[in-house]
């Protein structure tokens, strides 16, 4: 009878020592596009979950109560930053009552703090309805941007699950190299809009405009996440028809009729780009994100 107990004592243990090993890192993500990076780094020693949905307006997800269970068990919380989650992470994120995920601790990371942004104010006074309050968030579209934050989570998931460490550096490494050709075929794809004009429904691409050394003209909205004005509209038609342009980018979630409204007044290309995996069809993971964008522009 002792030795049974014995045995199941040494068995409970054993599975539980085994448990703990082979745990899986929690990695809850704001966006699909982050959970493909940690996918691909994290590999089989991590659980991703991402909350939001390529297809929607990143500014705008609606929280859901769901998010908040999500968060409770999660080891790590991975956010875009720049204010991009700043009308719903921080609700839940306070429900979710789960201090090792908050910013500051050791389950936080914020992608934007590694980027040198576009457009950060020089001060704190930005003008009312300004969804950028931070400088533009949308760093992410510069494949460029990839690599540093394919870094930080690596980083980050070594000092999460040290005894994994060589696992996410070799992911790491793969993932890096293969971007790394990929980036010089899309540079190559693009040379031909090099110094080209472009004009934006919202502030989406200016981190790919620049990567891509294409000029952008302005914006439909008069202000990150205001609508656009008739009289506004008009003057970027006039900008337009004086300095020519190659493009007109529109997202997937805002209404189109501004943008092809303009289209219409000046013949200029209208492009719908997707800006996170599962914006469109096509886009299924980090890589076809920037092979659908490209096939977009080229289109
Ligand atoms: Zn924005």
């Amino acid at each position: 009878m002792k030795r049974l107990k014995l045995t199941i004592i040494m068995i409970v243990l054993i599975i539980g020592v085994t448990s703990i090993v082979d745990a899986k890192l929690r990695v809850v993500v704001s966006y699909n596009y982050i959970a493909d990076i940690v996918k691909r780094i994290g590999g089989d020693e991590v659980k991703v979950t991402p909350l939001s949905k390529g297809y929607k307006d990143p500014h705008f997800i609606t929280p859901r109560p769901s998010f908040i269970a999500k968060m409770r068990k999660a080891d790590l919380l991975i956010i875009n930053g720049g204010q991009l989650e700043i009308g719903w992470i921080p609700p839940i994120l306070k429900k979710a009552n789960n201090p090792q995920i908050n910013p500051g601790n050791k389950g936080f990371l914020d992608l934007f703090s590694f980027i040198e942004g576009i457009d950060v104010p020089k001060d704190i006074s930005r003008a009312h309805g300004d969804v950028h309050p931070d400088g533009n968030p949308h760093f992410h579209l510069d494949p460029e941007n990839i690599l540093i934050v394919s870094r930080a989570i690596k980083d980050k998931l070594i000092e999460l699950n040290l005894s994994k460490k060589e696992i996410f550096i070799k992911n790491y490494e793969e993932f890096s190299e293969m971007w790394k050709k990929k980036m010089a075929d899309w540079r190559k794809l693009l040379e031909k809009f090099s110094g080209k004009n472009v004009v934006q429904y919202h502030k989406n691409f200016d981190y790919f405009l620049k990567r891509f050394n294409m000029k952008q003209l302005g914006t439909l909205e008069p202000v990150p996440g205001i609508p656009p004005s008739t009289k506004h509209v008009l003057e970027m038609i006039d900008i337009i028809n004086n300095k020519g342009a190659e493009f007109i980018i529109h997202d997937v979630y805002h209404m189109k009729k501004p943008s092809q409204f303009v289209n219409r007044k000046t013949n200029v290309k209208l492009v719908v780009l997707p800006h996170d995996v599962g914006a469109v069809n096509e886009v299924t993971d980090i890589v076809s994100l920037f092979d659908e964008i490209i096939r977009r522009l080229l289109k």
